[in-house]
């Protein structure tokens, strides 16, 4: 199914479901699981087996597709309704709770993965406040400046500069495999700004892993 569709087909259900369980029709809960279930197995093709057995973030990473993953949510809070009118309420709140965390994974940071709480927060948000507090030379934010740098230059490297992902993989590289001390490197890395410190090595980077 086309990822455009993919939302609407599923606005369709929720609509169709709803009026099952709320009315203005005759309310009939029995009749909703089914559809919501096969709506669900239609969503997640080959992966419907998989799925209900993972963890939310384990399933998510497989879905890959955040609006495959939205869309899922949205079932999930569908059948928490179900459940609910059918009088099952611990089953509906395992169900809902697992709506939910599909919803926030869906928001997910696209490069690294990470899951917050809100929609409000993001690893860039979360990276400028670190770096207000390198900048303001307080420990124990100062003098690790240079490591957050290569941390979240390395988990978010789509709008890196070119040449500054091979020196952050070569700072990490010296840092923990070499066991260099944090503040001769990073003095060595700004004294050959525009080439590799002499006898410095560290095996390729590796491409960034697909989320
Ligand atoms: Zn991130």
């Amino acid at each position: 199914m086309q990822r455009d569709v993919v939302l609407r087909w599923i606005e369709q259900i929720v609509a169709t479901v709803r009026r099952m369980l709320l009315g203005p029709d005759a309310v009939d809960p029995a009749m909703a699981m089914p559809i919501i279930d096969e709506a669900i197995h239609q969503l997640l093709g080959p992966l419907a087996l998989l799925v209900p057995r993972l963890d939310v973030p384990s399933a998510a990473a497989l879905l890959r597709d955040p609006e495959r993953i939205l869309g899922l949510a949205r079932l999930l809070d569908l059948k928490a309704m179900a459940l609910t009118a059918d009088s099952r309420h611990d089953e509906a709140a395992e169900v809902a709770q697992r709506a939910r965390g599909f919803e926030l994974a869906a928001n997910a940071c696209p490069q690294c993965g990470a899951i917050y709480d809100s929609p409000a927060h993001s690893c860039a948000e979360r990276f400028q406040t670190l770096l207000a507090l390198d900048h303001s030379r307080q420990e124990p934010w100062g003098s690790r400046h240079g490591i957050v740098f290569c941390c979240y230059s390395l988990q978010h490297p789509k709008e890196q500069p070119d040449g500054v992902l091979d020196r952050a993989w070569l700072a990490l590289h010296r840092l923990v495999v070499e066991g260099d001390e944090p503040a001769r490197l990073f003095e060595g890395l700004r004294k050959h700004r525009d080439a590799r410190p002499p006898g410095w090595s560290a095996p390729p980077l590796p491409p960034p892993p697909a989320i």
